[in-house]
């Protein structure tokens, strides 16, 4: 973490994302102009990291510049126990996608929850106030599930192809009211009508034509719906939900604001949230 005197000195920090692959990442598009406009001497670089070189890119971050780093697929339970410290936001999400780097010891926190809960907070007008289908029991639909919890949520169904792991799910965050079931046309004709809210939150949806549920079903929903997907760009999912006059958030949102946590993490200062939307947009848009 960035100090006074740090901040000041003419060493340039470094901090960079930790994945296999990462060339596809957006981080390193908003986060470097976010240091840049904070006027931090730092860059941010891409570590492409194989699993069998893991424990050396992690030790490297114990270094005097080393900021931090992102963690992404498919590191972020591997590197927990190369942690000093787990903060609750990993024990709770049970992954880092986060690692801090303080005076040498390394904190692993993570921020996809806050990404997520911040996102459909500013999106949904109604967010906490309906019941929620999430699809997906994956790394991100936990974080899904504790920002529906944080937000109030009154009750979540948790969809997901392999049951067993909706009830993993399930069993690692006590005290959230979680029905579940599998991702089938019986079980969500049954469980859409009572939700004003649906996430998509399984890795379908980045191919045209690839959906994580028949779109017809989105019938069963009420009027006036929300639907939310993690993908972050339009999906099939969120264009047939426009069609039927729901609001709809892509998943480029809760990366941007996860990134502002991350930046508050590393550096202590308020992130240049401007700045790093319009980063991330414009680097979405270049992706095409
Ligand atoms: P995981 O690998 O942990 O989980 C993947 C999920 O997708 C599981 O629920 C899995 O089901 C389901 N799934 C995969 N393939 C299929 C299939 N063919 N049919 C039905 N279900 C399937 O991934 P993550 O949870 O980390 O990521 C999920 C998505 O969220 C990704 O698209 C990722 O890019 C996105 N994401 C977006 C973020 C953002 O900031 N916008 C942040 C983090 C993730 P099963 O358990 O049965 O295998």
């Amino acid at each position: 973490m960035l100090t006074s005197t740090t901040k000041d000195s003419n060493v340039r920090r470094i901090v960079g994302i930790i994945g296999d692959p990462v060339a596809h990442s957006l981080s390193p598009a908003f986060q470097q102009p976010a240091l840049d406009a904070a006027g931090i001497p730092a860059t941010f670089e891409k570590w492409h990291t194989p699993l069998a070189d893991l424990p050396t890119r992690v030790a490297a971050l114990r270094a005097p510049e080393a900021l931090g780093a992102c963690v992404t697929v498919p590191h972020k339970i591997n590197v927990m126990a190369m942690m000093d410290e787990i903060a609750d936001s990993g024990r709770l999400a049970g992954a880092v996608n986060t690692i801090v780097s303080r005076d040498g010891r390394l904190i692993g926190e993570n921020t996809d929850h806050h990404g997520f809960r911040t996102s459909l907070a500013e999106t949904d007008p109604l967010a906490g106030t309906r019941p929620a289908v999430v699809l997906g029991a994956g790394g991100a639909a936990r974080a899904v599930v504790l920002a529906l919890r944080d937000l109030g949520v009154p009750s979540i169904m948790v969809a997901n192809r392999r049951p067993e792991r909706a009830a993993d799910l399930a069993a690692d965050l006590p005290g959230v009211r979680l029905g579940l079931t599998g991702i089938d046309e019986a079980s969500l004709r049954a469980a859409l009508p009572e939700a004003g809210l649906l996430v998509n939150a399984t890795s379908l949806g980045w191919r045209p034509g690839e959906t994580p549920l028949d779109l017809s079903l989105l019938d069963f929903m009420p009027d006036g719906s929300f639907v939310a997907d993690l993908t972050y760009r339009d999906t099939d999912l969120l264009l047939a939900a426009r069609e039927r006059g729901f609001g709809t958030l892509d998943g480029l949102g809760m990366l941007v604001h996860q990134g502002a946590r991350q930046f508050t993490l590393w550096t202590g200062l308020e992130a240049p949230l401007e700045v790093m939307w319009a980063a991330a947009l414009a680097a979405r848009a270049a992706k095409g």
